[in-house]
């Protein structure tokens, strides 16, 4: 239901997007990690050449915006230079599990896909590198699923099908080639997600002989073994205070997560009011898209109604400035989508979406009680 409301293409480094505030790339370095020092840089470039404003995508990614036209060039031969050493961020459409830990199979699985060189596979296509002791990536969007199994094997499942195929490590690679391949043979033009597929074809049996694990952990800022998390309120923070976090709290390296949350390696018990660092933060079911006075396309401030509905409801509410309502996800409840007199009130708990029509004046904590008993 939620997949018709998801429109858009996704900028990288190399293709940015031209928004109102300046041009927008979005990167994702390898494995979702960097270096501090890295990441500094980053944030240094970010101020430089943009307006400092970084934002975490629903997919793990970085977007940095305000960009000037006539910085572009420099910015880009920048990060390249400093930051990636001349490689490509060729990684850009796998997510892995942020605890992973080196050697482990969420590790062995990635390093396989990054090898993988599909131009032609449509830029949304990924891949959810999701095996560990702490599965959570259920709710993130993806294509081929690489999942916990029973008895140690790896669970691989095509988005949109609740059972896949339990394989050993030495069978993954083959498997999901073939998975690839079927495809492409399959799609049409129209087609560019596994899911879409799946409402026309159906896969073979053999591929849907095993059931998923449902076990997926809620993950809020807090201390973790690899390190602590922190949340940023709704998916974006100023440069400089990220930079002032990596230096005051000595972390030697960050996973960037989907949850728009940050993990600090080897970190504990760091607070810092910029971003979210407990686990009850009234921000934390919140995200919006950049809305107005960055993107051309916004009829509200998001920032704005953000902050007027923090604290009044428990349900996972998106909001956007216009109806191409970037940044909702599967676990989205609530839909608030800006119109040019009204807001759009979508919820998608039931399997009808109800909409209605509200205006900004009709966000009281009423409005969301009752959605909250449902
Ligand atoms: S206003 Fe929001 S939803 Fe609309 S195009 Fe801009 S970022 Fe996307």
């Amino acid at each position: 239901m939620r997949n018709k409301y998801i429109r858009g293409f996704c900028p990288t480094l190399k293709k940015p997007i031209f928004a109102e505030d300046g041009l927008l790339v979005r990167l994702r370095p390898s494995m979702n990690t960097m270096k501090s020092d890295n990441f500094k840089t980053l944030c240094d470039l970010s101020e430089k050449f943009g307006s400092g404003i970084m934002e975490i995508t629903s997919r793990g990614s970085l977007q940095i915006r305000g960009i000037k036209k006539l910085n572009y060039k420099k910015f880009v031969d920048e990060i390249f230079k400093e930051i990636f050493k001349g490689e490509v961020d060729s990684n850009s459409n796998i997510v892995i599990n942020p605890f992973w830990s080196p050697e482990d199979k969420n590790v062995k699985i990635y390093n396989i896909l990054a090898k993988y060189n599909f131009k032609n596979l449509p830029e949304k296509f990924g891949f959810i590198v999701d095996l560990g002791n702490t599965p959570c990536l259920k709710n993130i969007s993806g294509d081929i699923r690489i999942e916990n199994s029973d008895n140690e094997k790896i669970l691989v499942r095509a988005e949109g099908s609740d059972r896949g195929k339990e394989l050993n490590f030495n069978e993954v690679n083959n498997f999901v080639l073939n998975m690839i391949r079927w495809f492409f043979k399959n799609k049409n033009r129209k087609i560019n997600r596994m899911s879409e597929l799946l409402k026309i074809k159906k896969l073979p049996q053999e591929w849907r002989e095993h059931k998923q694990k449902l076990k997926n952990y809620n993950i809020l800022p807090r201390n973790y073994d690899q390190g602590q998390i922190l949340g940023t309120k709704l998916g974006r923070f100023f440069a400089k205070d990220l930079k002032n976090l990596l230096a005051r709290s000595l972390t030697p390296r960050v996973r960037i997560t989907p949850f728009k949350m940050i993990l600090l390696e080897k970190v504990r018990d760091y607070r810092d009011k910029n971003f979210i660092f407990k686990s009850h933060d009234q921000f934390l079911n919140l995200s919006a898209c950049i809305g107005k006075n960055h993107c051309e396309n916004s009829l509200i401030d998001t920032c704005a109604l953000a902050h007027k509905i923090k604290g009044k409801t428990k349900l996972k509410v998106h909001i956007t400035g216009c109806e191409k309502n970037c940044g909702i996800t599967k676990e989205t409840q609530i839909l608030l989508s800006g119109r040019k007199d009204f807001i759009n009130f979508f919820d998608f708990r039931s399997q009808e979406c109800n909409k209605i029509q509200k205006n900004l004046n009709d966000f009281s904590s009423e409005l969301f009680k009752d959605k909250d008993k449902l």
